[in-house]
Order: structure tokens, then sequence, then C-alpha cells
């Protein structure tokens, strides 16, 4: 039985608004936490359910709030990561354009759990409609009591502001993230220090996932129990899957964690393009190792997919059929990385740039003998010793794609041309 959570209003007319988002339940989370929970209740509630962030490391959310230290004498801030700027990825910006009100509810319960009273989303700036729905349905919030001073009479006071970032895949990057918040350029922070110790202006503060919030308030209106018997032991409650590439049926698709790979290929997308193969899937955003056509009916959780080799990451489902040339397909994800380094880090300033430059050669018939063993020693040096995980999430997916179709490669090098048809 499919199980809608998070997309189960999606398609009602006038979502976006709060007296529509009110007329179907909205917000009754958020009177029941400050009615009946302290916060200290609903971090607990939170751990419980087993809910893990759903923006790529997916980390326990309730263990990531219980790391803030507690009487510093500082704010505590709560940073929405809404950059969603991961190739492939497109989940998050359903909610933010369709039901804003679901994650701002979200943000208020979260806030309150974390005694913080000063929130923000951080948004990519290319999504400027998003923005605008988004500040609209602040703006309400506010107009009816649920930001600002004394929410619903209870005492509690948080204000949210949304920022627009300028564009920079890095900023997605919580430390960078941090460091735009300020008006500072977007360069990753060396850790530790964590932010939930030293964050946004120096005090604790505690950055999410827009998914990952909007399962808050189902998680303390249905209960922890009711969220953890939703997927995997380990992988609770559902996910939202984006899929794009060769498919006939493309778009973001709510499943229970531990769904198999087939079902949401070969169900909701109704499979393949006519008279095509499938031939690889990437299946957590461009950064991750790609899986193969064999690895059909691996199961979407967290721990299932590291087991096969590659992360679930930011769920970002690509799909490519026998028409892919991998090489192609590989130098592209490697102008990106390229364009988006920061340049902090000489591995992954120099790394990128000079991986994007043999696969253009490659691509281009002029690859030489010895390219592919070159390829995987710079991916293997620009792993796990960069100030932050753009450099890994650079080779991954190269060195991925070079082990797993290693001919292809062999044969763009030996024949000087692509041998895909
Ligand atoms: Fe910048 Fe790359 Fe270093 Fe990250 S790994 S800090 S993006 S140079």
């Amino acid at each position: 039985m499919p199980i809608k959570v998070l997309t189960k209003n999606i398609g009602v007319p006038d979502l976006q608004c709060l007296h529509v988002y009110e007329s179907l339940g909205g917000y009754q989370a958020l009177a029941k936490t400050l009615r009946e929970h302290s916060p200290a209740e609903v971090t607990e509630i939170v751990k419980k359910s087993g809910l893990r962030g759903r923006g790529g490391a997916g980390f326990p959310t309730g263990m990531k709030w219980g790391f803030v230290p507690k009487n510093t004498g500082k704010p505590v801030y709560l940073c929405v990561n809404a950059d969603e700027s991961e190739p492939g990825t497109f989940k998050d910006r359903l909610i933010i354009e369709k039901d804003p009100h679901q994650l701002i509810e979200g943000i208020i319960i979260s806030a309150y759990a974390l005694n913080c009273h000063q929130a923000f989303i951080y948004i990519r700036g290319e999504f400027v409609y998003g923005s605008d729905v988004l500040n609209e349905a602040v703006n309400e919030a506010y107009a009816k009591g649920l930001l600002g001073r004394n929410i619903l009479g209870s005492g509690f006071d948080l204000d949210l502001m949304v920022h627009r970032g300028a564009g920079a895949y890095i900023c997605g990057e919580e430390t960078a993230l941090l460091e735009s918040i300020e008006g500072k350029r977007g360069h990753p922070r060396l850790k530790p220090p964590f932010p939930a110790v030293v964050g946004l202006y120096e005090a604790p503060t505690v950055i999410n996932n827009v998914e990952t919030l909007a399962n808050v308030p189902h998680i303390i209106q249905n209960g922890a129990e009711w969220f953890a018997s939703i997927g995997t032991e380990r992988n609770a409650g559902t996910r939202l899957f984006g899929v794009s590439g060769h498919v006939k049926k493309r778009g973001v698709y709510e499943l229970p964690m531990g769904t198999p790979l087939r079902d949401l290929i070969f169900d909701c997308c109704e499979g393949l393009r006519e008279g095509r193969k499938l031939k690889a899937i990437v299946p957590g955003g461009s950064s991750v190792p790609v899986l193969t056509a064999d690895q059909i009916d691996v199961r979407l959780d967290f721990d299932s997919i590291a087991a096969a080799g590659s992360m679930l990451g930011s769920a970002g489902v690509i799909v490519m059929d026998d028409t892919t040339c991998m090489v192609a397909a590989a130098r592209r994800i490697a102008k990106f990385y390229a364009e988006e380094s920061c340049g902090q880090c000489t591995q992954c300033r120099e790394g990128t740039e000079w991986i994007y430059r043999i696969l253009t050669r490659m691509e281009n018939g002029s690859g030489r003998t010895g390219d592919m063993e070159l390829l995987l020693d710079l991916c293997a040096n620009m792993k796990g010793r960069t100030i932050c995980p753009l450099s890994d999430a650079a080779a991954m997916p190269i060195e991925s794609y070079i082990q797993r179709f290693p001919a292809e490669f062999a044969a763009h090098i030996q024949e000087q041309r692509c041998v895909v048809a």
C-alpha cells in the first residue's frame, strides 16, 4: 500500500495558503506541542521516531539536536538547509513551492525543542519562486500569531527569516551556509569545532534539511511509534525520491524507506523509454557512486544502498539507459564539480579541474594509455583529505564510473571514439 505522509496534500488547490493548510489539520501538531510537551520531550519523541536527516548524510535528527550545549549564555540558532543544489535533486523544492506551511510548522516545533528563538531558511539563489512562496507563508504565519512573540499564547517566541543565497553549490555544505548567512564568501570552515557548539555568529547552531523538518509535525501528531513503523528498522519513515533521466514518468515519488529500486523505476516511473535497456542508476544525487543495471533489486534505504557500494544521499535518482556514454556522463559531472570547488584545498581545486581535462580529451578521442589509472590515482588522493566533502563528492562518482564500466573507458582510449550506439 502506498503511504503518503509529506505529499498527502500535494495537489490540493491553494495549499500554499494558511487557511487551506489549516483546514487540512495544519498547525494542530504545533498547538499540541506547545500545550502538551516540554522541549526535552519533543527531542525525545524525535529520537524515538528514528528520523534520520534527509539532506544526504542520514544522521539521526534527535541525536543531532542533543549535541547542542545547554545554558551557554548564547542564543541557539536553527538554520534550514533549502539550498538543494546537488544535480539530480529536486524534492525539497516540491515542499517549498507546494506546501510551505508544512515546513514552517516543522521549523517552529523543532525550534521549540532546541530553545531557539531565531531561525533561518537558507534557500538557493535560483529558487526565486520558492523564496517568494516561503516569504508569503512566513508573513501569513506572523499575522496569525504562529510566529513572533508568545506563539499561540504559549510564551514561546520565534522569528523566522528567509535568506536567499547567491547560487553556489558549496553553500549547501553546512559551514559554508553559515558563512553565507553571516554575509561572507561561502567557504567551508575547518571542523572541529562543529556548528552544534560554534555555529552561526559563534553560537550553538543546528542545520537541518527541508524534508527532515517537514516530517516533524507528523511525528508529533501521530507518535514516534507510528513513524518508526514505516520503512525498515534503522530507516524509519518515507523518503521523497526525485527521479530524472531515461524513464517514462519523471517526478517526485514518496515511498517508504526500504522500497526496492525496481518498484520506483518500473512501477512509479513506468519503466524506461520504449525499446531501451537499463544501463546505470545514480541513487542519491550526482556525487554518489553509480549502480549497475544488475543492482536493480537493491532496497532504497541508507544501509542497503551503502551495502551495494553507493549512498542514498539526497535521493536524487538519475536513470541512464543503453544510449548513455559513461565517459560523457562522467565528464559532465566532473565539469560541475570543477566549477563549484571553492578553491581552498589543493586536492580539490587542482584535482577537479585535472579530472575534467583528462575526461575531456578521452571523450574527444585523444585519451592516452594510462589515463584510467591516472584518474583512479587522482580520485584516491582527493578523498578524505580536505576541509569539506566536495572533493570526495567529485572523486567518488568518477572512480565508480571507471570501475563499473571499464571496457567503455578503455574503448574510448584504444579506438579513440565512443562505442555506444
Ligand atoms: Fe573548498 Fe573543495 Fe576544500 Fe571543500 S574540498 S573546502 S569545496 S576546496
